[in-house]
């Protein structure tokens, strides 16, 4: 599904990301954990086509996407759900969730799509007339998803989902995204709440100042020295 090879990037002089290589497949859920400041937040954007790459290849079902802007690469299938959720506070819930198909494939399709979303979330279809800045933290997160499923992803880009969120909103927020990988969409999770993203997954990659430093299934990270000495405290 997705493929990234040797991939850079900076911020003018300063580099973010160096050579990394990562793997997502077909409906898998693959995380990204890593301290503050590691890159995790310009590798999605990166990957989104939001931040420009530097150098090496971004490969989604075997297009290389590096050198395309965000609402190309969302025309190959890739959705993002943003750090801080970014929904409109003064749209309503369900102008929120139309943007997320203006592209064509997916307007074509929104009221199924739609339908679909509220299956999911039931709250949404409950509010779904309501100013998106009037939902909690929670059900924002769950509009956030949704927008993104509104393009008809075939790989979700997580963000931090789990940010700010009190920690029974954040089992709601993980049973969803375990419900939209249950349809078949390839999830790329970046998480601070380590073990939370390692549960969610089943593979997963340590990012530390920019670089890669550890790679497996998420039963060899938990069991890897870096992981529990970098990220989790141990
Ligand atoms: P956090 O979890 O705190 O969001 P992160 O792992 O997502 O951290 P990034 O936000 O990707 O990390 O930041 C990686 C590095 O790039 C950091 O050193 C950061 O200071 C730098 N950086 C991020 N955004 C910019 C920017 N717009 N301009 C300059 N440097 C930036």
């Amino acid at each position: 599904m997705l493929e990234v090879r040797g991939l850079d990037a900076r911020y003018g002089d300063a580099q973010a990301l160096w050579d990394v290589a990562l793997d997502v497949g077909a409906a898998e859920t693959v995380c990204i954990v890593g301290p503050n400041g590691a890159g995790k937040t310009t590798l999605v954007q990166t990957i989104a086509g939001l931040h420009r790459a530097a150098a090496g290849t971004i490969t989604v079902e075997g297009v290389d996407v590096a050198a395309l802007p965000g609402h190309r690469v969302c025309d190959h299938g890739v959705a993002t759900v943003p750090e801080g959720r970014r929904v409109f506070g003064h749209m309503s819930v369900r102008d929120n969730l139309l943007l997320g198909a203006y592209r064509r494939p997916a307007r074509a399709v929104h009221r199924e799509t739609e339908a679909r979303v509220y299956e999911l979330f039931p709250r949404l279809k409950e509010r779904a007339t309501q100013q998106a800045g009037s939902l909690s933290g929670g059900e924002q997160q769950m509009l956030a998803l949704g927008r993104a499923l509104m393009a008809l992803p075939r790989l979700l880009l997580l963000d931090e989902p789990s940010l700010g969120l009190a920690p029974v909103i954040v089992d709601e927020v993980f049973d969803a995204i375990a419900a939209v990988n249950a349809t078949g969409v390839s999830v790329l999770l970046v998480e601070q709440d380590v073990e939370r993203a390692l549960s969610a997954a089943s593979r997963g990659y340590l990012l530390i100042e920019g670089r890669i430093v550890a790679s497996g299934t998420t039963t060899e990270l938990r069991e890897s020295a870096d992981v529990r000495e970098r990220v989790l405290g141990m």
